[in-house]
């Protein structure tokens, strides 16, 4: 329809989207899963979808905050052992990739101020622990990813403290050099307080901390620091980590894209050195041009800002804001976009992360239904889809840093096996949906949908691995169709209907006639007949020939 594209124009320039445990018995939200039974229909439907395992960069990846995800040893902080002790639930839900925020040393409860690049946090277990994760992950097919914090390291880091201590002992009057003290190369230090630098204690010395003085910048065109981070590469890939999520790429030479985007390849080409398939996903929380034109780096995938957080296109599209055509045309727009500037792009599509409040909040009434069909359109994309661990439960979480990295929910009870304490300054958080525990005896819950969404998208492959093809008869603001072809699997239609009316739409235009799955949210059922397909109000169907 054309007015909602032109308003889907208007606001994609106006709008900031351019940046914009049950009881204390045993386990409560143990392993389980396979007994839980979803909505009628998905239950027949969905049930024997086999599972195509497909050994490649497009994912379901799950983000997890270890310090709020689970404890295993009692002293309220999320550990390695626990997120071990889960995987059978990250399984059973149809997850096949992990993002594990950082994991290294640090002052901090996030860790994203790194004070050994070779080590794992006390507070999370040991490298043994680690090592152990891994393999248990490996062994199930989940592929692991670590944050690598290359934009800055802690002000405790060694490297800091001994430039510092350089500094603090140089007279005054006398230049500083790296051949007298190597880390005075590794961070970006000098005599005048330019934009972005801090002073540097007991010193008429300033240094790079764009983020916080806590966090000083290092200096990646030092060939010396390159070279520490060729070997922090190297020791995470012995360890057996299959890739690395980049944190702050935009910052690493701020306001620099060129020099961001050539530092990124070296990077890339460095850790594909090391190990060939090294999977690189960066964060540029920028405009959706300025982040698809790091694509040229080479790297695999950058986050798909454009279409997560309160004001992106699947929360705009849920709002009414957008039509169902709007979300469809702009999936195939950005994806020619980035298939543009690179043929190898993986789209890193997520709806929501740890920077951003959770969605339960985005929808003023929701009953679950908009939480539901949000985390549907964000799973129904192109690419390595990422899931941040509490949203397949509707979690809340918004305003400062802590609360949108609030503990786990698997239980009412906070005393519950496993359960954390979350990070020191968090406000109450009071949730707006059940519990995990709560929720998995619950056929309409929230998570049995994701669980439904994820098993479609790993039984029909060519939904993370096609191109988006709207059909543009069927394109409208209420309801739209896509396919999805790749040239290899099998190509599929999917319906969506967004509206709280049933609708029909004639798919004898387009030839997928064939009901092969659907995504729910009452018990009215979806289905066609002579071609003609029922779509009941909030629901989405997969259709092939
Ligand atoms: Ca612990």
């Amino acid at each position: 329809m054309k007015h909602t594209q032109n308003r889907l124009r208007k606001v994609l320039l106006t709008i900031p989207l351019v940046f914009a445990l049950a009881s204390c018995t045993k386990d409560p939200a143990g392993p389980s899963g396979s007994a839980v039974s979803v909505g009628p229909q998905m239950a027949q439907l969905n049930a024997n979808l086999p599972a195509e395992a497909v050994n490649d960069h497009y994912r379901n990846t799950y983000e997890v905050f270890l310090y709020s995800y689970y404890d295993s040893d009692g002293d309220g902080i999320g550990d390695l052992k626990g997120l071990q002790q889960k995987l059978d639930y990250i399984q059973d839900m149809g997850f096949n990739s992990l993002w594990l925020m950082p994991v290294c040393p640090s002052p901090t409860y996030h860790k994203y101020d790194v004070t050994n690049y070779m080590d794992i946090d006390p507070q999370y277990g040991t490298l043994a622990d680690f090592d152990a994760l891994i393999k248990d992950c490996h062994a199930r097919g989940i592929t692991v990813i670590t944050d690598l914090v290359l934009n800055h390291t802690s002000v405790d880091h060694p490297w800091f403290k001994q430039a510092h201590d350089y500094l603090k002992e140089l007279p005054a009057d006398w230049g500083a050099s790296a051949d007298y003290c190597p880390y005075f190369d590794y961070y970006n230090f000098s005599r005048d307080r330019l934009n972005g630098y801090e002073p540097l204690a007991d010193t008429n010395w300033y240094y790079e901390a764009r983020f916080w003085s806590g966090m000083p910048d290092l200096r990646l065109d030092s060939e010396a620091v390159r070279e520490e981070i060729r070997k922090v590469m190297e020791f995470w890939l012995d360890h057996g980590v299959d890739g690395f999520r980049l944190d702050a790429v935009t910052s690493f030479y701020t306001g620099n894209d060129a020099q961001n985007i050539e530092f990124l390849r070296w990077l890339c080409e460095a850790g594909r050195q090391l190990k060939q398939d090294c999977y690189f996903v960066a964060e540029g929380w920028t405009s959706q041009d300025t982040y698809a034109s790091y694509y040229a780096s080479g790297i695999d995938s950058m986050f798909d800002f454009a279409f997560a957080d309160s004001g992106g296109v699947i929360a705009n599209t849920l709002k009414g804001s957008f039509g169902a055509d709007d979300y469809v045309y702009a999936l195939a727009k950005e994806e020619q976009l980035y298939k543009s500037i690179s043929a190898s792009y993986v789209n890193a599509p997520f709806y929501t992360n740890h920077d951003m409040g959770r969605s339960a909040g985005y929808y003023a009434g929701d009953d679950g239904t908009k939480t539901k069909l949000a985390e549907a359109l964000n799973l129904l994309m192109q690419g390595n889809a990422f899931t941040y661990y509490g949203e397949e439960i509707g979690m809340k979480g918004s305003g400062k840093d802590e609360n949108k990295r609030a503990p786990m929910y698997w239980s009412e009870d906070a005393g519950a096996q496993g359960m954390c304490t979350g990070p020191a300054d968090m406000d109450e958080v009071k949730m707006k949906y059940d519990s995990l525990q709560k929720q998995q005896e619950d056929p309409y819950s929230i998570v049995n949908y994701v669980r439904e969404a994820l098993r479609i998208r790993n039984a029909f492959p060519v939904i993370a691995r096609g191109n988006t093809i709207p059909v543009d008869d069927l394109c409208e603001e209420e309801t739209a169709v896509m396919c999805r072809e790749d040239g290899e699997h099998t190509p599929v239609c999917i319906a969506l209907n967004l509206d709280e009316a049933e609708h029909t739409i004639d798919l004898n235009q387009c030839g997928y006639t064939v009901l092969s799955a659907v995504l729910n949210t009452s018990d009215a059922y979806a289905e066609v007949k002579d071609g003609i397909l029922k779509l009941p109000a909030y629901t989405i169907a997969v259709l092939t020939k």
